[in-house]
């Protein structure tokens, strides 16, 4: 029988280790008897320090997630004004015509009405002259769908709509706006300021949608003011002041003309001060104070004012 050759090589080395390993502990182990006191001593030491080498020889930094960076762009509301306001008003209330819109036409300042056709017939010799008058009529859709949470929207509820849906709802109130009073709409305001449809892993954004068919989509209930130079203009955001006095609003104005933004504000009802309704007084008083030259505000529709940052931005609006 043939042996393999590499077998005997084999046990000769591992016989030579043995024995190596034998010789170097009787040299080493007295030594170590020795200085066992020192190295029980030190031990945690050694320890520890081989340890903390060991990890910073592994230790690789972690990816840096850095935020994108913008540059800052310059941005000039026109005639060296330093805010731009915007009043708006939704669902076609039926106070703001029999109200709102003598106050408004007594200072001379143009609003935004974000409507439904439904509201427009019920007073439509009243918007008829609100067309008329310069003031800027918007899409709102025609059912006003929101969360099925609220009790009034549980039929009629955006987790249950498609895309398909909504952008249904949305050319049939630009549509019945047109038939109705001969305008074309060109801003919308998101009912309840929300801004999607269906629900879970199946919801989607509908502000795609507001991009592609308007030139300004407006919020509500957000919590800033709209930066001209950065902001979405298919997702401006919209201050509710239905609640605010006459001094909260004009604070409200001051602080956007520190930073030259542009304040959307967003009103329903228009009467004696009270949950969404807002007062007619502070409003007239709100007026004459947008249009005081002093103040340096630009005071015009959300149409108006979205056109002038779209043009300064070259056409962007996104
Ligand atoms: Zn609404």
């Amino acid at each position: 029988m043939r042996i393999c050759p590499a077998i005997p090589r084999f046990l000769r080395t591992f016989h030579n280790s043995v024995e190596v390993k034998n010789r170097f502990a009787a040299t080493v182990t007295p030594i170590l008897r020795r200085f066992e006191h020192v190295i029980s001593r030190n031990v945690w030491t050694v320890v520890i320090t081989l340890s903390l080498l060991c990890v910073a020889a592994a230790w690789e930094p972690s990816p840096s997630y850095s935020s994108p960076q913008a540059t800052k762009k310059a941005f000039h509301w026109p005639a060296g004004k330093r805010v731009a306001v915007s009043l708006s008003f939704d669902d076609a209330r039926l106070s703001q015509i029999d109200k709102g819109l003598a106050v408004l036409d007594s200072t001379g300042v143009k609003a935004t009405f974000f409507v439904n056709p439904g509201g427009v017939e019920e007073r439509l010799e009243g918007w008829k002259r609100a067309v008329a008058g310069g003031h800027e009529i918007a899409n709102h859709s025609v059912s006003h769908p929101c969360t099925g949470n609220f009790p009034w929207s549980f039929h009629n509820a955006l987790e249950n709509y498609t895309l398909e849906q909504m952008s249904q709802q949305l050319d049939t109130a630009n549509a019945e706006i047109q038939r109705l009073l001969g305008v074309h709409m060109v801003t919308f305001a998101y009912p309840c300021g929300q801004k999607f449809v269906g629900r879970g892993r199946q919801m989607k954004s509908y502000v795609p949608l507001i991009a592609e068919k308007f030139m300004v989509g407006r919020g509500y209930y957000d919590e800033y003011f709209n930066d001209p130079a950065f902001c979405d203009l298919a997702q401006a955001g919209g201050t509710a002041f239905d609640d605010m006095d006459y001094i909260q609003m004009v604070k409200y104005i001051s602080q956007a003309a520190e930073q030259g933004g542009w304040v959307i504000f967003v009103g329903h009802e228009i009467g004696e001060k009270a949950h969404q309704v807002t007062d007619a007084t502070a409003l007239a008083a709100l007026c004459k104070y947008l249009q005081d030259p002093a103040h340096g505000i630009w005071v015009d529709t959300v149409e108006s004012i979205g056109k002038y940052i779209l043009q300064q931005r070259g056409g962007q609006g996104e």
